[in-house]
């Protein structure tokens, strides 16, 4: 039989089905490990939730071992018997803390099901979604595959991390020094949300992000506004003037050569996102608002995904207690990020941002900038054959058709494959968006579990065409 023939996925998707109960009973053992992250008293639970994964992979056929690093190990898997296209499947198997415990209606380590109003069954317990439950997909239908043909349809390396909810600080270094044995044609994340409960998603886009802190220094005192006021300098107001110059009035950036290098979105694309169910209104009465404020002309998903943007996340100087005081501020500091789109180049938007406030700071005072973040945004081609064979996998599973989204966040571990790979990345995730993900009775729905199995069974054969 052809690897990846309608009969085979039959077979192994008959295979998940029959047995769901020890798919599920191998994730609750992993959920049970409290491999909390960031508290180091649980230093050795993370190691342990690496050596179980370690060997579940090894009994799989994986050549697998658990790699040390300044923090919590690696685990790192290869089963490359298929010739054709190779993945890397990446996963984080540390959790978020648990307080506060009294919100729990039950041990957030010993997972439970729960009968939703829905209909559908939850499973609910600390990493049941994020990312236990999810990587899991993967790894049990790498499972169902090698129980059923002996051999998996393309060449599979996985990468877990024990870090992520503490900021992934091993992972660039160790993909430095391990980017020979990781390179692969596309990473593959298991760790985002669908569409809706019915449509799943690929997420393609990601915004970069600059991120950086101005202070602005006038006088060298704080100063009396009866005595000094009109003739003495206000950094609040020198502040004001900058920070109200960033923008146009149409809802555009107005730094030189902020737009360098963005591209109009494809058509296709907008197509697609124009079928997707997505309201508009709704978006913005659900936050108490309801006029539009971006860019006029641009729809809100293309908005938040595909266009660049720039806002102030605080501002402060002066006297800002109880009561009043007529100060004249000496200094004054803003935080400022911009989301940035592919085209950009970060480094040039930094100093395009640099040159647009230094202008406009008069030559008796200053200005000093403390600099955050700094990433390039990540798009898989639209084009790409991973992408397109994922998104028709994926149909084919949910009988629908499954959507192409961006996301306005930033997710620093896609740039990093990126960087240091030189691999593209497609985040194919099963949550839902109530799952309570970092938050007491986090859950996973079944239907999450198993279809997203059964997604995975799917896509490994799409590649292998
Ligand atoms: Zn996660």
């Amino acid at each position: 039989m052809r690897i990846g023939s309608r009969e085979q996925v039959d077979a192994v998707l008959a295979h998940v089905d029959a047995r769901l109960d020890d798919s599920l009973a191998r994730l609750y053992d992993l959920i049970r490990i409290p491999s909390i992250s960031t508290d180091p008293a649980y230093r050795d639970q993370c190691r342990a939730a690496a050596d179980r994964l370690s060997g579940d992979l090894a009994s799989i056929g994986f050549d697998a071992s658990v790699r040390p690093t300044t923090g919590h190990p690696m685990v790192v898997a290869h089963e490359k018997s298929a010739s054709g296209p190779h993945v890397l499947f990446y996963g984080h198997y540390d959790v978020q803390p648990v307080d506060p415990l009294v919100l729990w209606t039950s041990d957030p380590f010993e997972p439970r099901l729960e009968l939703l109003p829905n209909g559908d069954t939850a499973i609910v317990a600390r990493g049941a979604s994020d990312d236990k439950g999810q990587l899991m997909t993967f790894v049990e239908a790498c499972r169902a595959w090698k129980a059923m043909t002996g051999a998996l349809p393309v060449q599979v390396s996985i990468l877990f991390e024990g870090e992520e909810e503490a900021g992934s600080p091993s992972l660039a270094p160790f993909l430095d020094a391990s980017a020979s044995e990781l390179q692969a044609d596309a990473v593959f994340v298991c760790d985002t949300d669908m569409w809706d409960r019915e449509t799943p998603a690929v997420t393609t886009m990601l915004r970069g992000l600059y991120s950086t802190e101005i202070e602005i220094g006038c006088a060298d005192r704080d100063l009396h506004s009866g005595m000094f006021g009109n003739a003495a300098r206000n950094a609040l107001q020198v502040l004001s003037d900058v920070v109200s110059s960033l923008r146009t009035p149409d809802g555009g950036v107005s730094i030189d050569g902020f737009y360098d290098g963005v591209k109009e979105l494809p058509e296709a694309v907008k197509a697609q996102w124009k079928r997707l169910p997505f309201d508009e209104k709704g978006f913005l009465t659900d936050i108490g608002l309801s006029i539009p404020a971006g860019e006029a002309g641009r729809s809100i998903l293309e908005q938040v995904w595909a266009r660049p943007s720039c806002e102030i996340n605080g501002m402060s100087g002066g006297y800002t207690g109880e009561g009043f005081k007529t100060v004249i501020p000496a200094r004054a500091t803003a935080k400022i990020s911009f989301r940035l789109v592919e085209g950009q180049v970060p480094e040039k938007i930094r100093d395009a941002f640099k040159a647009h406030v230094r202008a406009r700071i008069p030559a008796d005072c200053s200005v000093t900038f403390k600099d955050f973040g700094l990433a390039p945004a990540t798009v898989m081609p639209i084009e790409s054959p991973f992408l397109t064979k994922t998104l028709s996998a994926l149909s084919a599973e949910w009988e629908c058709e499954a959507a192409l989204a961006g996301t306005g966040g930033s997710i620093p571990i896609i740039g990093e494959f990126k960087r240091r790979l030189g691999c593209d990345a497609l985040l194919v995730g099963f949550a839902r968006f109530d799952n309570r993900v970092h938050s007491p009775n986090e859950k996973y729905d079944l239907s999450s579990f198993h279809k997203g199995i059964r997604s995975w069974v799917r896509i490994l054969a799409e590649l292998a065409e």
